[in-house]
């Protein structure tokens, strides 16, 4: 296929989400999760996995693409448009994760997935020597096949595999998700995604996606619709977080964030400056915390205005406003260069247009009955 007959905004192989760089040369996928993230990139009926490009041409591109910074900027693979582990797309993932590898790189790569793997994937992934490699296993419990055709169950035999030899030079996240009350949050299903968790390095938990092509499609398949709004930003209601948090027991680590999870497993402080953002972290490990104190700097207004300066779309950047938490900016078009300059300073940069409200960072405001601070 060519790019030019994609939809617009698959066409980008390189795009900047909140996790890291995403690399998504290969697109199309027959797992079919009705809230699958292709919905929202007009990629939904193509269910064949396609390659756009050579996996050397893709890496290239991605290493030297303006938003690249050697050993610093977080790789998400294939986390857009396909499954990771899809027979056909195995040999890519394993292509990519080699060549990077190959150039001594030591930048985090985020693969996400929920298919069956191997032993021959495990040690294949040790033989890995510089890339920091998280597995994120996503894993929902939710047992209605038209909703999740794929079950749930594969992921959570694959995250046990995979976590079980001792030393390794991956690590291994449960990525529980997405919560919906109502469908799969139960005290059974939270005490399932508690057992799951013993086995991971750590654990997430997180919302829905709801955005309205996602609603349309729930609306066309007559599958009942969780919520009554869409939103940008994920769903996590206040009392279901309550609940999941009584479930688990202080030993297991849990997070609310993705990166402050893949950060853990490697020892490293928050690629994404959540420190700021201080309510976030009180579930976490203390040795964690310490970790995300000590790396926690304010950048001035100027340095905001260095790192944005590489980049042709940050020209109309302002700053804001900088607090402890947050550089609030406002004129980029766009979300991908603020998320150049959330890891680029490993501090939180908002936009001015969406602001975080307190508690809730992140997050949509349904489900929350407090007015916003
Ligand atoms: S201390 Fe806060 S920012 Fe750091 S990993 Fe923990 S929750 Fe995330």
């Amino acid at each position: 296929m060519h790019l030019n007959q994609l939809p617009e905004r698959a066409r980008e192989v390189v795009e900047y989400r909140k996790s890291g760089l995403s690399l998504n040369h290969i697109q199309g996928c027959p797992l079919d999760c009705a809230y699958c993230v292709r919905h929202t990139y007009g990629l939904w009926d193509q269910r064949q996995p396609r390659a756009l490009m050579t996996d050397a041409q893709a890496v290239d591109e991605l290493v030297k693409h303006r938003y690249f910074r050697p050993n610093v900027t977080p790789i998400q693979l294939f986390n857009r448009a396909t499954e990771p582990f899809l027979p056909k797309v195995r040999p890519h993932t394993f292509a990519v994760l080699e060549e990077l590898d190959a150039r001594d790189l030591t930048n985090h790569v985020l693969v996400i997935t929920r298919h069956q793997l191997n032993q021959y994937d495990a040690d294949r992934l040790n033989q890995l020597r510089h890339i920091k490699v998280t597995l994120l296993f996503t894993y929902s419990g939710i047992d209605r096949p038209e909703i999740e055709p794929y079950p749930s169950k594969v992921a959570a035999e694959s995250l046990k595999l995979m976590s079980a030899p001792r030393l390794r030079n991956y690590r291994t996240i449960l990525y529980w998700r997405p919560l919906v009350p109502g469908l799969n949050d139960t005290d059974e299903h939270l005490a399932d995604a508690r057992d799951l968790s013993e086995y991971a390095d750590a654990t997430v938990f997180t919302g829905l996606f709801y955005r309205d092509q996602i609603a349309q499609y729930y609306r066309s398949n007559g599958i009942p619709e969780p919520y009554a709004l869409t939103a940008r930003r994920k769903i996590v209601p206040e009392a279901l977080e309550a609940r999941v948090l009584a479930a688990f027991p202080n030993t297991v680590a849990l997070f609310r964030k993705t990166s402050c999870a893949v950060s853990y497993v490697h020892g490293l402080p928050d690629y994404n400056g959540h420190y700021g953002i201080r309510e976030l972290c009180d579930i976490c490990p203390l040795s964690q915390l310490e970790l995300c104190r000590a790396a926690h700097r304010v950048p001035t207004a100027v340095e905001v205005h260095d790192v944005a300066s590489v980049l042709p779309e940050a020209a109309d950047l302002k700053v804001v406003d900088i607090t402890e938490r947050a550089a609030v900016v406002s004129g980029l078009e766009t979300e991908q260069p603020r998320y150049f300059l959330q890891h680029s300073l490993g501090f939180q940069v908002h936009d001015e247009r969406h602001p975080h409200h307190e508690k809730r960072h992140g997050r949509a405001d349904i489900g929350w009955t407090e007015k916003p601070a």
